[in-house]
């Protein structure tokens, strides 16, 4: 819409998570010139898989095949949650548009078929979910293929921590007889007692450590239909070596998410941020917004940032907040109760703080404190205590809305792909025509 000089830009994404990402992304492919504050929230501890909608309703633990059935019945069932209130033909359109971005930045995923999967995690158990890095489906295609499950082997290395092929072979064995599982030394590490995924996921981009790698697993393979390993397949150039994986082994070769921090999460970031520079986004990944206000051109708002030295100040004619809850510091809780931390904005929550967890903590149902946070209107404007938009031209995504409880629904990704396509249509809308930035 504008082509954003120094300090100003049509839009400020405040966050640098998933929503955060997401929208400044799609910002950008409206031609809106955007700034990003932030540094990169849950994205590390990611699995790289991108939930969109895997269970409803969250106390019955119902799992979905089809993650747009799902959405029907939140609809009809939860219409106030966020993710009911976008068309589920925009969030088809908003996924797309976001794994293609990741696949032009060198992260390829399964084409969406429109329904979920089933992906093996690092204890043993299937986790239902819906955006598949390809180096992670074909462990998906063996989980679901029609004839039963094929013979299949895992390996892990010696030192690695949190991760055991053993222990995820034992947990789904009844389920699936033909899984083995072996153990090898990392070549070039065999002396080291504690491994890093990281590590091993940058020592894999040399041809010659891959080399040894696959050497070693060749001869254990046996009966295998495919080969499964912890996500340690390459940082920046994981397609280059999961292809050279299939290709010197012959079989569908398929990662394991690990534990937090993951090497896929670590690439998901990698991926966004070359996104960012692509499409031109100015990004403050250092900084923090400390104030946000309207200053006297009715058509801007002003940002103060921190974490420069002298700090700085932008001018944007539209703010979305993508702070995230909790562990974004987008909320925070006190004695009081639950705050939105940078303008004070009302929370919805439970009366007291009594009402904030159940007597169970296991409880199905979860707990009505994980639902707390921003109301908005039919344009993704959060309210103030009088129910009006608090900022004509502010705009609230991601985990910071209310009524939602992104982590038992399996919709994490899903809430801040669709919350923010559906807020960057309301500020492209808003912004019309010709811009300051
Ligand atoms: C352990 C873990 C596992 C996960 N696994 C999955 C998964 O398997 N599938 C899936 O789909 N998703 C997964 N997620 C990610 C999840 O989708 C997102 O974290 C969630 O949707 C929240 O995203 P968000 O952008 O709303 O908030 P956050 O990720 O919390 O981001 C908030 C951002 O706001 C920034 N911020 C806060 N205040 C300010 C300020 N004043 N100025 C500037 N910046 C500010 C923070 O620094 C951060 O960048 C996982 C997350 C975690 C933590």
């Amino acid at each position: 819409m504008t082509s954003g000089r120094g300090n100003s830009c049509d839009v400020a994404v405040i966050g640098a998570g998933m929503a955060g990402m997401a929208a400044a992304l799609f910002a950008a492919e409206r031609g809106l010139s955007c700034i990003q504050v932030g540094s990169g929230g849950g994205i590390l501890f990611a699995s790289g898989l991108l939930d969109l909608l895997g269970v409803h309703p969250v106390a019955e633990g119902r799992l979905w095949r089809s993650p747009y059935a799902a959405l029907a019945a939140l609809a009809r069932e939860q219409p106030g949650h966020p993710l009911a209130r976008v068309d589920p033909g925009a969030i088809r359109t908003a996924f797309e548009s976001f794994v293609a971005a990741l696949g032009e930045a060198g992260l390829a995923y399964a084409p969406l078929r429109g329904r979920n999967r089933s992906v093996l995690t690092a204890l043993g158990t299937l986790k239902t979910t819906f955006g598949v890095p390809l180096s992670m489906v074909a462990g998906a295609n063996l989980l679901e293929a029609p004839g039963g499950r094929q013979p299949c082997l895992l390996v892990d290395f010696r030192g690695l921590r949190e991760f055991s092929a053993r222990q995820i072979a034992a947990t789904l064995g009844d389920r699936w007889p033909g899984l083995r599982c072996q153990r090898i030394d990392f070549p070039g590490f065999e002396a080291v007692p504690e491994l890093y995924a990281a590590h091993l996921a940058r020592a894999l981009e040399s041809g010659e450590t891959r080399e040894r790698t696959i050497a070693l697993i060749q001869p254990l393979l046996g009966d295998a239909h495919a080969v499964g390993l912890p996500a340690v397949l390459g940082l920046g150039h994981s397609r280059a070596v999961h292809a050279a994986f299939e290709a010197g082994l012959g079989l569908p070769v398929f990662e394991i998410p690990t534990m937090p921090t993951s090497v896929p999460g670590l690439r998901l970031l990698g991926a966004l941020e070359r996104v960012m520079a692509a499409r031109g986004v100015r990004r403050r990944h250092l900084s923090s917004v400390r104030a946000l206000a309207r200053n006297g051109n009715p058509g801007t708002m002003t940002l103060e940032l921190d974490g420069v030295p002298g700090g700085e100040r932008l001018s944007a004619r539209a703010v979305v907040l993508a702070t995230g809850r909790f562990s974004g510091r987008g909320l925070t809780a006190d004695r009081g109760g639950v705050r939105e931390s940078l303008l004070g904005l009302p929370v919805q929550q439970p009366a007291s703080r009594e009402a904030w967890h159940q007597r169970d903590f296991l409880d199905p149902s979860g707990h009505a404190i994980n639902r707390a946070g921003l109301r908005i209107d039919a344009a993704w404007r959060p309210l103030d205590a009088s129910g009006q938009p608090a900022m004509p031209r502010l705009y609230a995504v991601g985990s910071i809305l209310a009524g939602q409880d992104w982590m038992r629904a399996k919709c994490g990704s899903g809430l801040a792909i669709a919350t923010a396509w559906a807020a960057m249509e309301q500020v492209a809308d808003h912004l019309g025509g010709a811009g300051a930035g």
